[in-house]
């Protein structure tokens, strides 16, 4: 075994084997999760990353050897527990990754031995209702019963017995539902002229999301917005689930398989007519880049959706690149408190949502880009909350600095849990929490 530190190689990633029955083979699970635990003790870079890291140091430094050899093996699902699949172990620290020899592929290890749990039944009800994120949407969006899930979601004795009943940290904001869904109500396009460019297709198809659709419509209309301010034609996409993200972090991977099933055929066919396509939500944009296509290597549609699928802002950025991006903006945005979620950054497109907010005069920028803590449902869960809130902290110190007038974060959960975590420090803050595609929709003088 080579003992060379680093690679000179740009990393490359392995697809995920999860059609091999050794995949889901617990001995051969342990014995791959002993290995790499072994290389991550001698290598304790990514300690300061999440709690995953910790958990497995502390039960070797508390093990009678100090060595991993006498840690239990049953011990090893408390470091699994601790993953959210961020991604940004392999993406930005280890020097393991292929094609390194060592082949360290923490967070795929890690949904590995969730697919283990999964499969095994060890999961909670709570668990596989939160992954469920458009059939809550669905009921949750039906009218009346808007109002009262809302409605008990900021009453403390409701919540008191969802943190009982469901393991739902009481603590926690959630998210209101909105009386509106994007879907049922997004403007058509104007059937403006399709003007391709070098790096941008000239017309969009939107993925909504569930989190838009369902939660805040708004920050799809503010991209609608945009696209018709730049004379872009868009259409919605004819017929959308979730993405898959929830259930990938579940372990659970027929589901995940299932939802490909109905996402990537309209999806690919769209995109072999050429359009780009959007996802205002960073976890679903990177589900389509790379997760899916790391489930189903062979899949020419979920390679095809993969090429097709843009950030927002990239895509912004691009056009402008392309010389279609109106440059006018009467609005100054003022001092403006921006996060980079992780799965923006591992996205591994630079920081374009930046760029684009840098064209706006009269904005000054605070950029953080390090984890909030949130990461999908595992931030709200009764167990994990506290933790959660630790993981964020220095970001909420961080986007709170200097007054900010907006704090915005590409992930739009993340912005609510940052400005959570500002105000059950600080107080109410005067800072307006938006979306950056709502904040360059302001600066253009949009209603
Ligand atoms: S993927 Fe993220 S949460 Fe999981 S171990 Fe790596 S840094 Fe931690
Ligand atoms: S994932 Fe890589 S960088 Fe992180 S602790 Fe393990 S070996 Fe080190």
């Amino acid at each position: 075994m080579t003992s060379r530190e680093g690679s000179l190689d740009a990393p490359i990633r392995h697809p995920l084997d999860w059609r091999n029955p050794e995949f889901f083979d617990q001995g051969a699970l342990d014995t791959e999760l002993e290995r790499v635990f072994d290389i991550c003790h001698t290598c304790r870079r990514c300690v300061s990353l999440c709690g995953a890291f910790p958990t497995l140091f502390d039960l070797i430094d508390e093990s009678k050897s100090g060595e991993l050899d006498t840690v239990a093996k049953s011990d090893y699902v408390k470091v699994v527990d601790q993953c959210y699949l961020c991604d940004v172990c392999y993406m930005t620290k280890c020097p393991y990754v292929p094609p390194h020899p060592w082949n360290v592929d923490f967070p795929h290890l890690m949904l590995r031995a969730k697919a283990v749990k999964f499969r095994d039944g060890d999961v909670k009800f709570r668990d596989k209702l939160l992954s469920s994120t458009d059939r809550l949407g669905k009921f949750a969006t039906i009218p009346v019963v808007v109002q009262m899930v809302n409605k008990a979601n900021t009453m403390p004795a409701a919540r008191a017995v969802m943190e009982t009943t469901l393991g739902i940290a009481a603590a926690t904001a959630l998210p209101p539902y909105a009386a509106e869904r994007f879907r049922a109500h997004a403007e058509p396009s104007v059937a403006w002229p399709v003007r391709d460019g070098e790096r941008t297709p000239g017309k969009v198809a939107i993925f909504a999301t569930c989190y838009v659709n369902y939660n805040e419509p708004g920050i799809g209309h503010d991209l609608l917005k945009l696209l018709h301010h730049n004379e872009i034609p868009y259409r919605l996409v004819e017929k959308e689930a979730c993405c898959g993200m929830p259930k990938l972090e579940l372990g659970d991977l027929a589901a995940v398989e299932a939802l490909k099933d109905i996402n990537i055929p309209p999806l690919a066919k769209l995109a072999r007519e050429g359009f780009a396509i959007l996802t205002a939500v960073p976890s679903c944009t990177l589900m389509f880049k790379q997760e899916l296509p790391l489930m189903f290597p062979d899949d020419a549609d979920v390679r095809a959706v993969a090429d097709a699928m843009f950030d927002p802002f990239e895509y912004l950025v691009l056009r402008d690149r392309d010389g279609y991006i109106k440059k006018n903006f009467p609005q100054p945005l003022g001092h403006v408190s921006y996060h980079i979620p992780c799965h923006a950054r591992v996205q591994n497109v630079g920081q374009k949502t930046r760029e684009a907010l840098q064209w706006v005069p009269g904005t000054t920028l605070n950029t953080v880009e390090r984890c909030a803590g949130h990461d999908g449902t595992w931030g709200v869960k009764k167990e994990f909350f506290a933790e959660s809130m630790r993981i964020g902290k220095p970001v909420f110190a961080r986007m709170n600095e200097d007054d900010p007038d907006y704090v915005s974060s590409d992930c739009p959960i993340a912005g609510r849990r940052i400005m959570q975590g500002i105000e059950d420090k600080s107080g109410p803050s005067r800072a307006r929490r938006e979306h950056p595609l709502t904040l360059l929709r302001i600066a253009y003088g949009l209603d």
